[in-house]
């Protein structure tokens, strides 16, 4: 595939504080997840990488000269798919086996891709029947408290686990901008996967709600800031949010 057909499966938005927002274009957007490009003076940061179904790599080498650091939030197919592509790859080391191995089960694609997940065939031989993201261990596994350095900006991990054991953030502290992954976004929060922890994702919760938090840039559907987010989180807290409660806000 040419640079300028990778253009055209990409689509790109300049957010404030020169976040580029990057979604991959023929994926259900109910599913699709963001794709978080921070440029840095010394290098760059990718957080998640969609599917893997595209070549993304030389798509942000296209936009950022400097060095990419590609960072999982979390081991699920719509975050990890591309991070095989990048020879920096960052995530939680509790989620490194299953990103080594990855699986159609424990990267949940079983659970959530089908026939229309896909409007295009990708590339030749793409199936969603057998359709598995590649091999991506992290080269540097990062934790609670872990800072990632682009040269003129300074970013923290934050550990965020619930929805799976090794979920993190990226949390800049003079903005108040977190990256949550998927620890939260303006939607059905899920707390029942095999790995899931519903006591542990409600105390990630808690915790955020006490962080001076400005601007959530989410794993999936749009950015928002404080009030939002605390009407979320409170949703979520009083069981309004999650698959197992009849009163959830449903699929968004
Ligand atoms: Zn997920």
């Amino acid at each position: 595939m040419t640079d300028e057909q990778a253009q055209g499966v990409f689509l790109l938005e300049h957010l404030s504080d020169g976040i580029i927002r990057i979604l991959e274009r023929h994926v259900d957007p109910w599913l699709r997840a963001n794709i978080w490009l921070i440029p840095g003076r010394d290098r760059s940061l990718l957080i998640d990488s969609g599917m893997g179904l595209w070549p993304l790599q030389s798509y942000i080498q296209g936009l950022v000269e400097k060095p990419v650091l590609c960072l999982s939030t979390h081991c699920h197919y719509d975050h990890a798919g591309g991070a095989y592509e990048f020879n920096e790859r960052l995530s939680h080391p509790s989620e490194a086996e299953i990103l080594k191995h990855p699986s159609r089960e424990n990267v949940l694609i079983n659970r959530f891709v089908g026939a229309d997940t896909v409007k295009i065939l990708a590339e030749d031989g793409y199936r969603a029947e057998t359709y598995c993201i590649r091999p991506c261990p992290p080269s540097r596994p990062v934790d609670e408290g872990d800072v990632i350095d682009l040269g003129d900006r300074l970013f923290r991990v934050v550990h965020l686990p619930g929805h799976s054991p090794g979920s993190i953030g990226v949390w800049e502290e003079h903005t108040g901008i977190l990256f949550s992954g998927d620890a939260v976004y303006d939607g059905e929060l899920y707390d029942d996967y095999y790995h899931s922890s519903p006591e542990a994702y409600q105390e990630t919760m808690r915790r955020m709600i006490e962080m001076p938090l400005d601007t959530i840039h989410p794993g999936h559907y749009a950015s928002f800031g404080r009030p939002r987010f605390k009407d979320i989180a409170e949703d979520y807290l009083a069981g309004r949010r999650s698959p197992t409660c009849p009163a959830s806000a449903g699929k968004s």
